[in-house]
């Protein structure tokens, strides 16, 4: 499961990509995801920024945010200055990685990276980057969900 954070006036690109559901060279009819035509269209908004939910979790709680509450949205102003506020906490979130499911429990293997301080940085430059496309965009809310 992940969190997008994004802007509502964004550009979107849209982009043809081969299904994933049947055998794009031998497409079914009856496919749910192309109905029959091998591809689907796929559009995302272009600056926006996907993260896992520990990783946003963690993020939102470094910006003195609520981080179990992983839709929300804030005006952009105020997305920018938690946002700097959060780089000097970046050191002080850390957690182990995390492997669940795999074989014998029935579930799929998930392995979630560790987290720590590169990553926590690294998100938040990326953030940064987001708010400075909607500041450019004239955009009133960063919105998360
Ligand atoms: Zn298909």
């Amino acid at each position: 499961m992940s969190v997008t954070f994004f802007f509502e006036n964004d550009q979107v690109k849209h982009a043809a990509e081969e299904c994933y559901c049947c055998d794009p060279s031998n497409p079914g009819a009856d496919c749910p995801v192309c109905k029959g035509t091998g591809s689907f269209l796929y559009s995302e908004r272009v600056n926006s920024l996907n993260v896992h939910n520990r990783g946003a979790s963690m993020l939102l709680s470094a910006m003195g945010l609520d981080g179990s509450d992983l839709y929300g949205e804030e005006k952009v102003e105020t997305f920018k200055n938690l946002l700097n506020q959060a780089f000097g906490r970046a050191r002080l979130y850390h957690e182990p990685a995390v492997d669940v499911g795999g074989l014998g429990t029935g579930r799929v293997r998930v392995i979630s990276p560790e987290i720590g301080e590169d990553y926590m940085t690294s998100r938040l430059f990326n953030l940064k980057k987001l708010v400075t496309a909607a500041e450019r965009a004239g955009a009133d809310y960063i919105h998360w969900g």
